[in-house]
C-alpha cells in the first residue's frame, strides 16, 4: 500500500506520475462479464453462451469508476464477454461517463433499433463504443467469428453512427497478416468502414493474443507480460496487468499475470502495478502492438 499515491503527481512511484512518463496506461479495465452470445475461434476467456457469467456488477463498477477518477486514472474500458448481455449496461455506462471517458468494447450484434434508443445518451457523453470487425466479407469473418456476424455489424454500426455515438473498429488479425502496407483485404475492409461511418483515425489492426481458446486452436502469437501495455485490469476474480491477462483456458482463470486478488481498496492493486513497472527501464514500451 502506498500513502504516496494521488500525493506526489510527478513522481513515477505515483499512478498519475507513471502516466505521464508513458510507463502505465491511464485507462482501467473492467471486465464487466464474461459470457457471449458467440464463441469466436480465437475468443481469450472462451466466452460463449453457456460459461460462468463472472459478474462485476453494475454498483462495483460505478464505485470502480469514482476510485479511478480519485486516483488519477484518465479513463474507463468496460469489455468481457459481451457487455451488452447485461441489461443494466445503458445505465451503468452513461454513469461512468459522468467520471471519466469510456470505451466499451462489443462484438456489435446486439444493436437492435430499441437498443440503440436506450443509448442515444451516449451521444452527449465521452463514450465510444469499439467492434470487433475481421474481414471484408462475410465468409471469411463469420468463419472466425460464427454465422451472420458480418451482416450484424454492418447493419448494427450505422443505427450507433446515425444515434451520434462514436463508434471504432478493431480488427483482430494473425501477426504475420499484419504488415506496414494494408493487403488488399485490408483495403476493401477500410472501404467498407468508411462506408458504415467509422473514419480512418477509429480503425485500428491489432495480432491474436496466443492464451484462450486462441491457445488451444494454435492461434496468435505468444505475448508474456513485457509484449503487453501495462493497463490495470479489474475482474470479478481479482485485478490483472492488461486486458489480454484475465484469460480462460479449459475452462479455468489464467492467473500468470494476476496483480492481486483483492481489489478493495483500488489503490492496492494500483501500489502493486507500480511496483512492478519499477524493475523497468524507462521508456520500455510493447513492441507487438497489443492494444
Ligand atoms: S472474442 Fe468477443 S465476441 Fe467473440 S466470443 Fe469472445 S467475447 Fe464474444
Amino acid at each position: 500500500m502506498s500513502a504516496a499515491i494521488g500525493e506526489h503527481p510527478h513522481s513515477p512511484a505515483t499512478l498519475a506520475g507513471a502516466v505521464a512518463a508513458g510507463r502505465m496506461s491511464g485507462r482501467l479495465w473492467l471486465y464487466a462479464n464474461y459470457h457471449c452470445n458467440l464463441a469466436c475461434t480465437y475468443c481469450l476467456t472462451e466466452s460463449a453462451p453457456g460459461v460462468p457469467r463472472r459478474l462485476l456488477g453494475g454498483d462495483r463498477m460505478r464505485a470502480l469508476a469514482d476510485e479511478a477518477a480519485t486516483l488519477g486514472f484518465t479513463a474507463i474500458g468496460v469489455t468481457g464477454g459481451e457487455p451488452f448481455l447485461l441489461p443494466d449496461l445503458p445505465e451503468v455506462v452513461a454513469d461512468l461517463a459522468a467520471r471519466l471517458p469510456v470505451v466499451v468494447l462489443s462484438n456489435a450484434t446486439l444493436f437492435t433499433p430499441a437498443l440503440v434508443e436506450r443509448l442515444r445518451p451516449w451521444a452527449d457523453l465521452p463514450v465510444t463504443v469499439q467492434v470487433s470487425l475481421d474481414r471484408p466479407d462475410p465468409v471469411d469473418n463469420d468463419a472466425m467469428r460464427g454465422p451472420h456476424n458480418f451482416r450484424k455489424v454492418v447493419e448494427g454500426v450505422p443505427l450507433l453512427v446515425e444515434a451520434g455515438i462514436r463508434v471504432r473498429v478493431a480488427t483482430t488479425l494473425e501477426l504475420d497478416e499484419i504488415g506496414p502496407e494494408p493487403t488488399a483485404d485490408q483495403e476493401r475492409l477500410c472501404v467498407l468502414h468508411r462506408a458504415l461511418g467509422v473514419a480512418d483515425e477509429d480503425h485500428v489492426i491489432r495480432p491474436i493474443v496466443r492464451r484462450g481458446r486462441a491457445a488451444t486452436q494454435g492461434l496468435g502469437v505468444v505475448a508474456a507480460r513485457d509484449d503487453l501495455e501495462p493497463e490495470l485490469t479489474v475482474t470479478a476474480d481479482g485485478a490483472f496487468w492488461s486486458p489480454f491477462a484475465p484469460t480462460v483456458t479449459g475452462g479455468r482463470l489464467d492467473i500468470d499475470l494476476l496483480v492481486s486478488r483483492s481489489t478493495t481498496p483500488l489503490e492496492l492493486p494500483v501500489s502493486r502495478m507500480l511496483g512492478f513497472l519499477e524493475g523497468r527501464s524507462p521508456g520500455h514500451d510493447t513492441t507487438l502492438g497489443i492494444r
